[in-house]
């Protein structure tokens, strides 16, 4: 039996002044959203809220959410958000039947089984940047039709170096075209009113970053939402070890890696060229492409040094512990999670791999996942002490 349900949940509406539009109207609105998370520096970037907003006044900016036009204070918006903490017990319940606080539930959230797979085709493992698996999972569901499209991540074209941009992705093509990890925000869910309205896509897969998915999950259990959500069948995780960065950041790293002025960087795009190394490429506003090679820990050193992004210094949550599975190793959460997996080892995408990498990757999940507990904690107590608002994870 599946234990993902989509929206049994119910979470605190507000106070109840008024429909209209068949929106609920309470009374909360853009401005307590700006409050208590944007301008609190509390905003994941996740994009939650531009998809629930039902009057589609906010955008995903360049670096933070905007509102354009009138706010009926439906409070949907501030609902959903991640950014102010995220009620973990009550989402564990409702998917696991349980919370770790009642049973313990492994270091990184509760999950079934870790079970350490490879791509099986070089096709997925040259497009991935941990081996394809995600793009793999996602092509054989695309297969077997048990989702129709899957929002995924490509680069930028909007002149972004923070953020990425979502893509619907119906074909393995498309899949693959968007493998391979990018370390900034992604627009990906504000593609969700489209899926809604589009009547060739009955089920999706999302992939997302865990504030993402915690996202989704607030939305699933607001039955306000439920139109939203609906389609969604499998909601997938990369695990998320570093802090993202500021646009100013990210033009910052790249004109010291790739020895370019910071306000002539029109695009920068980087993908695993061998298991050690990467490769870099910038075009420049005056119309020129640098590509350079390094070492990937040289990269991540640089991406590191970076200013961080505030509210990332505030999450505790490594590997999307509300997912249906989560990658890194992967882990399988659900009986859906289980599915996808199985799912994609018959039809020949994915192979268990072998014990050498899997103890290496269980070793980095355990200490990454614990050193981002620890600095939520000690973060947290800082920012309780200067009397600010705090995201809190129960
Ligand atoms: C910001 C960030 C930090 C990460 N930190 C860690 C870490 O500390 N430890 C660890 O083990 N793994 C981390 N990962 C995950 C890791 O990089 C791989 O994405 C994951 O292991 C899956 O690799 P793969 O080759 O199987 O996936 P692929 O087949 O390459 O597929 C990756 C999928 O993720 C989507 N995607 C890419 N970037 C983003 C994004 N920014 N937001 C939403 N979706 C995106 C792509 O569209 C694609 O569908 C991180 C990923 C990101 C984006
Ligand atoms: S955290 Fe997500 S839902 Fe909250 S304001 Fe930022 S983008 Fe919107
Ligand atoms: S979801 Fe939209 S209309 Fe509702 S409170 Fe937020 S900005 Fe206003
Ligand atoms: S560190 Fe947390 S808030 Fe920041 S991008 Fe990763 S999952 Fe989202």
């Amino acid at each position: 039996m599946r234990t993902s349900p989509r929206s049994e949940g119910q979470v605190e509406s507000g106070p109840k002044m008024k429909v209209e539009g068949g929106c609920l109207l309470n009374g909360v609105g853009f401005e307590d959203l700006r409050r208590e998370v944007v301008d609190a520096g509390l905003c994941t970037r996740c994009g939650g809220c531009v998809a629930s907003c039902p009057v589609n006044v906010l955008e995903f900016g360049k670096e933070s959410i905007v509102l354009i036009g009138d706010c009926i204070k439906c409070g949907a918006c501030l609902r959903i958000c991640p950014g102010k903490g995220v009620d973990m017990s009550a989402h564990e319940k409702r998917l696991f039947s349980r919370s770790r606080r009642s049973r313990p539930g492994g270091k990184n959230g509760i999950y079934q089984e870790r079970r350490h797979l490879t791509s099986v085709s070089r096709e997925f493992m040259k497009a991935g940047y941990f081996g394809g698996r995600v793009s793999s999972v996602l092509a054989a569901a695309l297969e077997a039709r048990s989702i129709d499209a899957a929002l995924v991540t490509d680069w930028s074209d909007n002149g972004s170096l923070s953020t990425g941009k979502g893509i619907i992705a119906r074909t393995k093509e498309e899949v693959i075209q968007a493998a391979s990890s990018k370390y900034v925000f992604s627009s990906v869910l504000t593609l969700l009113p489209l899926v809604q309205k589009d009547p060739d896509i009955k089920k999706i897969a999302v992939v997302g970053l865990p504030c993402q998915v915690q996202a989704v999950r607030n939305m699933q259990a607001d039955p306000a939402l439920e139109h939203l959500t609906s389609k969604i069948e499998y909601l997938i995780s990369l695990n998320c070890g570093a802090p993202n960065m500021s646009e100013d950041g990210w033009r910052a790293t790249v004109s010291r890696l790739m020895d370019v002025p910071a306000n002539n960087v029109r695009s920068f795009r980087y993908r695993k060229v061998s298991s050690t190394r990467i490769g870099l490429e910038v075009r420049t506003i005056d119309g020129n492409i640098i590509t350079k090679e390094m070492l990937i820990s040289s990269f991540l050193r640089n991406v590191n040094m970076g200013p961080k992004w505030p509210r990332c210094m505030f999450c505790p949550d490594y590997s999307g512990e509300l997912s249906d599975i989560s990658f890194g190793a992967p882990v399988i959460r659900t009986d859906r999670g289980m599915e996808l997996v199985r799912n994609a080892e018959d039809r020949g995408y994915l192979k268990r791999s072998s014990f050498k990498k899997s103890r290496s990757q269980d070793i980095t999940d355990l200490f990454v996942g614990y050193r981002k507990r620890r600095h939520y904690s000690r973060n947290v107590e800082r920012r309780r002490r200067k009397k600010l608002p705090v995201p809190l994870y129960n």
